[in-house]
């Protein structure tokens, strides 16, 4: 056989994705890819089934169906302060998944530099890859996940072409304030850098955190890239429905490149889902109180079985200190946990450029009783896992 590709051999399967096919081995709970196990809002689900029976069956237009990218103006403009033109501001893309990969391609030739912040979503690292493109990590340091601005200076300082935003961040729960957004956007206009933002989870922030949109601060919507999704938001991740807002001259490109990656995202859920961008306030407010019960259930009976944990002020994730345990390996630490235990986890270790072993990521974003079976099992998990 000719050789494959030699760009794909520098990075493994995503192991969170990997964690779900490991969970559904051996019957854990699955904890570790974060999707929800509740139902969608259920006016998605009727308009998805009004939906099959009328005329929405073949493409739509490659951006995106025209009144999807309206309802999503609308929406995003009233959210990030600003008029988003939906003709020529918006490209609607399979999951924030692809917005991520052809924001890379629209802006990285190969050989450029790109910060990220460590710990960091996994596809990053693949993406810069498949790009062509070179990270340059940049670490936020427990327990705040705070960076140091002379660190990030001199990741500035090797003339980036882009820096990774994702905020609320996965998979260390950490929002970023206006004051550190503000020191990010500082540098970026020194250096001229673009900043690609992951904001998928815009709508998961506990109070009194507050989530402000990398685009709105002064002087950044010439140069952001806001990447998001509807898979979070209204719980509907196997949808698919990402999109990618920018000033009209990026969103020109990421069209192109958009366009000859997947043509388009489904017709018929793009349909449904305007349903749910056309929710008011209320929905966003009782999706936050949801996740705000959830963590607190959450981080409650892990304090009660007396595990280490960060607490997140965003998103829906939590790393769990598992040195007592004394594994080396955190990916044999999960498969052990997922068998013995009967929960799945994700290895710190898929986050971090730095060697970190000793942490493991669950989520909460699972029905209450399902959050109480967990740890149910978990409690047992001393007696289950000895430590080495
Ligand atoms: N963001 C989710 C996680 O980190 C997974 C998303 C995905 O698998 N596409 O678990």
């Amino acid at each position: 056989m000719p050789e494959l590709s030699g760009r794909t051999q520098t990075f493994t399967d995503s192991v969170i994705r990997r964690m779900t096919r490991v969970s559904l081995q051996y019957g854990a709970v699955n904890l570790s890819q974060g999707f929800p196990d509740f139902e969608p809002p259920k006016e998605l689900l009727t308009r998805l089934a009004e939906v099959s029976g009328e005329d929405f069956h073949q493409y739509s237009i490659t951006w995106g169906a025209q009144n999807f990218r309206e309802a999503l103006a609308e929406k995003q403009s009233r959210l990030m302060g600003r008029e988003i033109d939906p003709n020529s501001e918006i490209v609607v893309t399979c999951g924030s998944t692809e917005a991520m990969m052809a924001a890379m391609m629209t802006v990285a030739n190969p050989g450029d530099k790109v910060i990220v912040f460590s710990p960091f979503y996994e596809n990053y690292g693949a993406d810069t890859i498949l790009s062509g493109a070179v990270p340059i990590y940049v670490p936020l340091y427990p327990p705040e996940f705070n960076f140091h601005p002379d660190e990030l200076e001199a990741a500035f300082r090797q003339r980036p072409k882009a820096l990774i935003l994702c905020n609320p961040s996965n998979p260390c729960g950490k929002v970023f304030t206006r004051d550190e957004l503000l020191v990010i956007a500082d540098m970026a206009r020194r250096y001229d850098t673009f900043v690609i933002t992951d904001e998928v989870y815009e709508h998961i922030v506990y109070e009194p955190n507050r989530h402000v949109y990398f685009a709105s601060l002064p002087g950044m919507w010439e140069r952001t890239i806001s990447c998001s999704s509807l898979s979070k938001t209204y719980s509907i991740t196997g949808w698919r429905l990402g999109y990618i807002i920018a000033p009209a001259p990026i969103v020109e490109v990421a069209k192109k490149v958009h366009d000859f990656l997947t043509v388009g995202a489904a017709a018929p859920l793009q349909e449904a889902a305007v349903t749910g961008l056309k929710f008011g306030d209320e929905y966003y407010r009782e999706l936050q109180e949801k996740y705000t019960g959830k963590r607190n259930l959450f981080l409650k009976g892990l304090d009660d079985i007396g595990i280490v944990h960060t607490v997140p002020q965003g998103a829906y994730y939590v790393l769990l200190d598992i040195s007592e345990f004394g594994f080396e390996s955190d990916l044999e630490f999960c498969h052990v946990l997922a068998r013995d235990v009967g929960v799945g986890a994700v290895p710190g270790s898929s986050f971090f450029r730095e060697n970190v072993n000793h942490l493991i990521r669950l989520h909460f974003a699972k029905k209450d009783e399902t959050l109480y079976e967990a740890l149910n099992r978990l409690e047992g998990i001393r007696r289950k896992i000895p430590a080495r």
